[in-house]
């Protein structure tokens, strides 16, 4: 398909854990360029749709097929599929003891570099400035181990932080906003902006507005019993914030 659009699509996907469907059927293209935002009630499949993406083993993929730039990554191990530009920030960051924030970035970069080439110290040095500016954080947290003993709101950063220093195609930010104050909703937000634009698509999982009164949406999708059952505008966010999900969830009980 040449002169397509690249895009993440997501093919009448279903899922399940164990014995239980999750996922029934989800259909998403999300274009480069564009950031869509997925909504729902809690326990609908938003984190399962977000953990298969990234390919954790535990969900099983019954049917259905996930593409980036056009390429099946179902086969792909997480790793992988990062390396072809996908990035999960994650609702519940894992604390990674004895690896220092500095060690483990210069890792994932040199990891991302072709074979024989090395990752020089000022293009690494130069980069985590400018991502430690953006997130107005103190350099001396790069010496502390990976999210160990971190508040809520230090974690989130961290997540942007490696997402900043990756420069993925493609973000998957799974409720990043939940339990954080205006101020460091902000960063984060701050963060995505920074990497917004023609070769970045993303989905932002999330509950509320607020977020996305920070990263205005280009598409908004309304998950319910692992279905999208409506699709919009920025102005679908809104009414969602206003009045609740008791008539999406409605419109998912007649489908
Ligand atoms: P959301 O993120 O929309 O709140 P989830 O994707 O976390 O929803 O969960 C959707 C449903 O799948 C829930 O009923 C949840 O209990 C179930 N589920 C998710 N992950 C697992 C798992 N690892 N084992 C068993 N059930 C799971
Ligand atoms: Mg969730």
């Amino acid at each position: 398909m040449a002169g397509a659009r690249k895009c993440l699509e997501i093919r009448d996907l279903r899922v399940r854990v164990g014995d239980q469907p999750i996922l029934q059927g989800i259909s998403l293209t999300v274009p480069r360029g564009e950031l869509h935002a997925l909504m729902g009630p809690n326990g609908n499949g938003k984190s399962t749709l977000a953990k298969v993406l990234i390919g954790d083993p535990e969900y099983l993929v019954e049917s259905g097929d996930i593409l980036v730039d056009g390429e099946s990554v179902l086969e792909l191990e997480p790793d992988a599929r990062s390396r072809l530009g996908l990035f999960l920030a994650f609702q519940y960051p894992v604390e990674v003891p004895g690896v220092t924030i500095a060690n483990f970035l210069r890792l994932a970069l040199q990891a991302r570099k072709p074979e024989g080439e090395e990752l020089g110290f000022s293009e690494f040095y130069g980069k985590l400035q400018r991502a430690l500016k953006v997130l107005d954080w103190d350099e001396s947290i790069v010496e502390r181990y990976l999210n160990q003993g971190f508040s809520g709101g230090e974690k989130k950063r961290s997540e942007i932080l490696q997402m900043l220093m990756l420069e993925p195609n493609y973000i998957v930010m799974d409720e990043t906003d939940s339990g954080l104050d205006v101020d460091a909703l902000r960063v984060v937000a701050r963060g995505v902006n920074q990497l917004r634009g023609p070769e970045l698509g993303g989905l932002i999982i999330t509950h509320y507005q607020r977020l996305l009164d920070h990263i205005v949406p280009d598409r908004v999708h309304v998950i319910v019993g692992g279905r999208v059952v409506q699709s919009g505008g920025p102005e679908l966010a809104e009414r969602l914030d206003r009045e609740g999900y008791d008539w999406v969830k409605e419109l998912a009980a007649q489908a």
